[in-house]
């Protein structure tokens, strides 16, 4: 079996409104759908996104096409060769949009090996378990978003069987996202896990200080306190306090959780195989941080992590978006995943991803030619 082709579509949809980390404004949702072709009619889905629609979209095709004949005539079997040679022509970049987009092609590989062989991906990666526990991510900032809105957002996320959940913080003075974090944690009482995440809008000391201030109510997880290539200061503030530190979403490959490591940055890494180099690239990071019993919680895209975490020993959750999130999220897959009643996702048993896009609701927000 040899690969034909590697096309990209792209799509973007509104938020109903803004809705706002402690760092950036995100007013729409953005999806860059890839199928790789095989002459034997078989076609692999992956997908990327994570930036707002126009940021780098010309640049995706631009890059798809750039590494387009890499794949061509390949068995999509030597998925390690194919992502070496993507990833070694460093004019494009070592991280960054490029790996991104090395994240998606090798995620549509797997998709495709999974349907070649008739198996879930998770599967063929190695599989360690069947269900996973979740958190429903959440708790941004939104125009006329109080204090008791926040608090119903919590209501409605146990409803749907959550038993973590995690909240926004740093885009508001620490003491008021002090009060925010006491009223979730008492919304959601002492046995729900309480995630709270800082999306890099801290410097050290700012972080350590809010860190100290939250410790009463037991955050799980303390996410992104500083920016992401700052290593020193997440090993300063993980040195402050007894909240586990958790980074890693917008890390790149083996090399740079390598340089997290090298710094006791975290505790718990936040991989993303969207973002760091693919799921080829996610199994290695995995090792790695095994080697030292770091744990792996991957950040986004639950289709696809659902996969990673099943798939490695050391996976601690899986995030969970919901309409708060991305307002399409339960529509833009035919299948979409849900919370059983004791907050956990199962893997799908479909080959491959599991999951077919829903092109004819997609078509609407396509974007460009
Ligand atoms: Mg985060």
């Amino acid at each position: 079996m040899k690969i034909t082709d590697v096309t990209v579509e792209r799509y973007a949809w509104p938020r109903p409104q803004p809705i706002s980390n402690g760092k950036y404004t995100y007013v729409d949702v953005s999806l860059n759908l890839v199928h790789i072709q095989t002459d034997e009619g078989v076609t692999g889905v992956g997908w990327g996104g994570g930036t707002a629609s126009g940021q780098g979209s010309d640049l995706t095709t631009t890059l798809i096409d750039y590494f387009k004949p890499i794949l061509v005539g390949e068995d999509p079997f030597n998925y390690r060769r194919i992502w070496a040679n993507m990833w070694l022509p460093k004019l494009v970049g070592r991280r960054g949009l490029s790996t991104r987009v090395i994240s998606a092609i090798d995620i549509a590989l797997w998709d495709l090996m999974g349907k070649i062989v008739d198996k879930p991906v998770y599967k063929l990666l190695g599989g360690y378990r069947d269900r996973i526990p979740a958190y429903i991510a959440g708790g941004y900032y939104e125009e006329g978003k109080g204090l008791r809105e926040l608090a119903q957002e919590m209501e409605e996320n146990l409803l749907l069987g959550a038993k973590a959940i995690k909240m926004k913080i740093g885009g508001v003075p620490i003491n008021q996202d002090v009060e925010r974090v006491r009223v979730v944690r008492e919304t959601i009482g002492p046995d729900v896990k309480l995630l709270v995440d800082a999306n890099n809008a801290y410097v050290a000391h700012e972080a350590i200080e809010i860190a100290r201030k939250m410790e009463k109510y037991e955050p799980f997880w303390f996410e992104e306190p500083v920016a992401p290539d700052d290593y020193r200061g997440h090993g300063r503030v993980a040195r402050a306090t007894s909240i586990p530190i958790a980074t890693g979403e917008n890390e790149y490959t083996r090399y740079g959780f390598r340089d997290l490591i090298d710094h006791d940055a975290a505790a718990i890494f936040n991989a993303d195989a969207q973002i760091l180099g693919g799921l080829t690239e996610f199994m290695q990071v995995a090792a790695l941080a095994a080697a030292q019993d770091l744990l792996i919680a991957p950040h986004g895209a639950q289709e696809v992590h659902i996969h990673a975490v099943c798939a490695i020993s050391n996976g601690l959750i899986l995030e969970f978006y919901r309409e708060t999130v991305d307002p399409l999220r339960m529509q833009i897959f035919e299948e979409p995943m849900k919370l059983d009643a004791e907050g956990y996702v199962a893997a799908p048993d479909r080959p491959g991803l599991g999951i077919t896009p829903n092109y004819e609701l997609l078509e609407r927000y396509r974007l460009g030619g």
